[in-house]
């Protein structure tokens, strides 16, 4: 088979860049090696308006309800953030893959199914198709393979992300205190590094999932999340239905090489605060789409010509990415001790309508510079250790 665009990977990123390809005039497929789009699904599925208007998807079934603030618990304090409007969707992945996915076929690209990318080489890809072996060749070929980036080493050279936050999750009955809210979980005992998450879905269920993100932790992320499950009293039942999957935490190093593009959690286009990249490669996909299609058109699929994919998408997200990277170091090193410090200092009522006035999941910066600004000593200290780390 010969395309002039062929995309690794049915999530998000690839459907997105399939559609843009296809609808920019290139002959696209898209190869996705499971047979259904959207399953397995390794995510906590919840993403601001900003992500879903990056999509290009309006209100549709995959939302199952949306929030407006979140509580924030570290070790021994908590944080009220109301947002006071709808500020997030909460989302079903299997439904919402499948609505960008089928958006890519309405611009004209192909979807294989049950198709899995074995080899790569200059322009063509081999494939398994139900076990049998097919070659596909490709002007531009788009690695929107999620975090494994099997394929991406490949045209890369053997380029690691930074860091791979292991990450899992399971849906339980929980009772929230106010169901309008996700709740927040910081410390050691929970989520070393990083953080745990309850998230409201149907009537008396939520998601609850954690990433560690410590060097030398030797426990397994599930065996924190067995022990938030039991612990927590807004926790009731158990479960064996996890899902699992890495988080990348920092953008690779190069993104495209001749007749070759990187795009999603395969270039590391993921937000490192939070670990959601449903929004940034989103971002970047489009372009990776664009790009490629348009490359392909014009005869020149050199990496100096792919290369214009690089540098606007690294125009548009890069440096609030960068922050975001310098952000999670600093606070993947506080201690408890430091956690509650930092909530505790938070919780003041100045500082709180900063934080719902400026706070953006997508764009950790802004409420970043808001909060260096203010003229409070106690978060000044904890914000100048920050500093440091820039
Ligand atoms: C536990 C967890 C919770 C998360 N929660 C959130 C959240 O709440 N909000 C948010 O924005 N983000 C969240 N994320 C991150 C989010 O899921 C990813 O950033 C997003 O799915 C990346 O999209 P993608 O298209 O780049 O890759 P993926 O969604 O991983 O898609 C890659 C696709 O490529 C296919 N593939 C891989 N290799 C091959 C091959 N060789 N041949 C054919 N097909 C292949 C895979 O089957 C897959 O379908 C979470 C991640 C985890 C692990």
């Amino acid at each position: 088979m010969k395309v002039d665009v062929a995309i690794i990977g049915g999530g998000p990123a690839g459907s997105i860049a399939g559609k843009y390809a296809a609808a920019s005039g290139a002959k696209t497929i898209i190869i996705e090696e499971h047979p259904a789009i959207g399953e397995p699904i390794q995510c906590a599925g919840i993403i601001s308006r900003r992500a879903a208007s990056a999509c290009e998807v309006k209100r549709g079934d995959f939302l199952i309800r949306t929030a407006q603030g979140a509580f924030i618990n570290s070790p021994n304090h908590r944080l009220r953030i109301d947002g006071h409007e709808e500020k997030a969707w909460i989302i079903d992945r299997k439904i919402f893959d499948r609505e960008l996915a089928s958006r890519a076929l309405d611009a004209g690209c192909e979807i294989l199914l049950k198709a899995k990318v074995v080899e790569g080489g200059q322009g063509r890809l081999e494939v398994r198709v139900n076990g049998e072996r097919e070659i596909i060749e490709a002007g531009v070929l788009i690695a929107a393979e999620g975090v494994k980036r099997r394929i991406s080493r490949l045209y890369l050279g053997d380029t690691n992300l930074p860091r791979i936050i292991p990450a899992i999750q399971t849906e339980v009955r929980c009772d929230f205190e106010d169901s309008d809210f996700v709740e927040v979980f910081l410390g050691k005992k929970v989520a070393p590094g990083f953080f745990g998450w309850m998230i409201p879905t149907e009537d008396g269920f939520g998601r609850v999932g954690l990433g560690i993100a410590s060097d030398g932790i030797k426990a397994s992320a599930l065996s924190y999340l067995e022990r938030l499950i039991s612990d927590h009293p807004l926790v009731r039942g158990s479960t064996t239905d996890f899902v699992l999957g890495g988080i990348p935490i920092g953008m690779a190093k190069k993104t495209v090489s001749d007749g070759f593009i990187a795009v999603g959690d395969a270039a590391g286009q993921v937000k490192p605060t939070t670990g959601g990249g449903i929004y940034t490669g989103a971002v970047c996909a489009r372009i990776a789409g664009r790009v490629a299609a348009e490359a392909v058109l014009d005869g020149d699929t050199t990496r100096m010509r792919l290369l214009e994919y690089e540098k606007k998408w690294r125009r548009l997200i890069g440096k609030e990415l960068s922050i975001g990277f310098k952000i999670h170091r600093w606070f993947s090193g506080l201690d408890d001790r430091k956690l509650d410090q930092l909530i505790e200092s938070l919780n003041d009522p100045e500082i709180i309508r900063v934080i719902e006035n400026f706070g953006d999941m997508d764009k950790p910066s802004i409420l970043f510079r808001e909060l260096i600004s203010l003229p409070k000593a106690k978060v000044a200290g904890l914000l100048f250790s920050l500093m440091k780390s820039f």
